[in-house]
């Protein structure tokens, strides 16, 4: 069995941002020369996520907006998780929601995915450098 192992670095300009990655996760793939088995990737940071959804411009919108009421940043003395200094309670909220990790099944070589479906690193508490791990094992 081989594996394949990459880091992904981001840093967003914004606290809230998403970011289609599945070119980026295509790419990896491609380097890993795995043509059957399973691809995994997970933020490895506990204020951001990845998940799998549509590239729609109306849905991320959605998301932002569904997300912002479900766990508002702002008052930041809301969050009893902000008592320790940080401002980053919502972070971790829409983080557990949104999700850690996705896995897709590589076959011949490419990403077996269903339609329309993207993947999509979600940036919750941005502004400063985080990862995404790609581990890719088969044959
Ligand atoms: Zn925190």
């Amino acid at each position: 069995m081989k594996s394949y192992r990459k880091e992904l670095v981001f840093n967003t300009k914004k606290r809230f941002e998403l970011i289609n990655i599945t070119d980026q996760v295509e790419a990896a793939l491609r380097e890993s020369g795995i043509k059957e088995g399973l691809c995994l990737v997970n933020a490895m940071h506990i204020t951001a996520s990845v998940f799998i959804n549509d590239h729609e411009s109306g849905l991320w919108q959605d998301y932002q907006d569904w997300l912002e009421k479900l766990a508002p940043h702002a008052p930041i003395a809301q969050y009893r998780h902000n008592l320790t200094g940080e401002d980053n309670g919502d972070a971790h909220l829409k983080r557990q929601i949104m999700g850690r990790e996705v896995v897709v099944a590589v076959t011949d070589g490419r990403l077996d995915f269903g339609p329309w479906e993207q993947i999509f690193y979600g940036e919750f508490d941005g502004g400063r450098r985080k990862r995404v791990l790609i581990k890719i094992i088969g044959e």
